[in-house]
């Protein structure tokens, strides 16, 4: 793992002179938001003699991200392996582009565009496992009277904090959270049972509500609250986006109409 050379295009990439970098270990480029699983795949491969090839997070000697598209092969002389050649592509702008087509602007959730997809890629999985998918959905509140009261911008300040309980609740690689359109919001997540999942939506309201945004309109609560329509299902029983997208949508109607803050499943 360590630098012996560097190309001029890679100096310039990474802002690290060849003095700086030769007798350095390759991973002082290595992003902290890559799992190691990648890095521990990638020398099982090179151990073994074969070449491994990915997409990489990388920082620059002053800490910016960029991302390289890596190709990386044994070296050998006469049999004996020497070291390894890297050769890497500049992807960063095509990274992105693509974050910029999977995420809501104002939200920073996944857009409807990226769950069209991954639904369909999700239900496949637990179809495949026959494990459990829960679908949630959530809509603010009396959101409109919000709006009324407080003004569009703080609506849209509202929004982006209740984004964050989402994004910050749905940090495993399972878990995936969206703005569906408006102010309704989607959580697809994978959990071992139904009472894991009710209890995750739970805990989803709770921390919505606990974000303590004044709301005088809502007669629920003195603060912004949500109601959720949640659909749990093992694989085997799911039969489709479309019906699951329906069931989530009935139920988040019904708890509408229970009265509010509160989850229909
Ligand atoms: P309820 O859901 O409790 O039945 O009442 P509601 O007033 O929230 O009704 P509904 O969900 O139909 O209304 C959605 C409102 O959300 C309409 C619109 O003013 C507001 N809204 C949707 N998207 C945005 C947004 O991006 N920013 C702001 N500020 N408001 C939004
Ligand atoms: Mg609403
Ligand atoms: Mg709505």
């Amino acid at each position: 793992g360590i630098i012996t050379d560097i190309s001029n295009a890679f100096c310039k990439l990474s802002g690290y002179s060849k003095e700086e970098i030769i007798g350095k270990p390759h991973n002082i480029m290595r992003h902290p938001d890559m799992s190691k699983k990648v890095f521990k795949e990638m020398w099982k491969q090179l151990k073994n003699g074969k070449s491994w090839s990915g997409e990489l997070k990388n920082i620059t000697k002053d800490g910016k991200v960029y991302w390289v598209e890596a190709v990386i092969h044994p070296n050998y002389v006469k049999n004996k392996l020497i070291g390894y050649t890297a050769i890497k592509h500049d992807i960063t702008n095509k990274r992105h582009i693509e974050y910029l087509s999977i995420t809501d602007e104002l939200t920073k959730l996944y857009n409807r565009r990226y769950f069209n997809i991954k639904i369909e890629e999700e239900i496949k999985r637990a179809k495949r496992e026959d494990y459990y998918l829960t679908f949630m959905m959530l809509d603010i509140d009396y959101f409109k009277k919000y709006n009324d009261t407080y003004g569009h911008q703080a609506g849209d300040i509202a929004l982006q904090k209740i984004s964050n309980v989402l994004i910050e609740r749905s940090n495993r690689a399972s878990d995936f959270a969206f703005r569906l359109g408006g102010e309704e919001l989607g959580i697809i997540f994978s959990l071992d049972n139904e009472e894991k999942a009710l209890k995750f939506a739970n805990l989803i309201k709770s921390e919505i509500e606990n974000l303590k945004i004044e709301h005088e309109g809502n007669s629920r609560s003195p603060y912004i609250t949500a109601s959720i329509g949640l659909v749990v299902k093992k694989g085997s029983k799911f039969l489709d986006s479309n019906d699951l997208y329906k069931e989530a949508d009935e139920n988040l109607y019904k708890a509408k109409a229970k009265g509010r803050n509160c989850i229909y499943y």
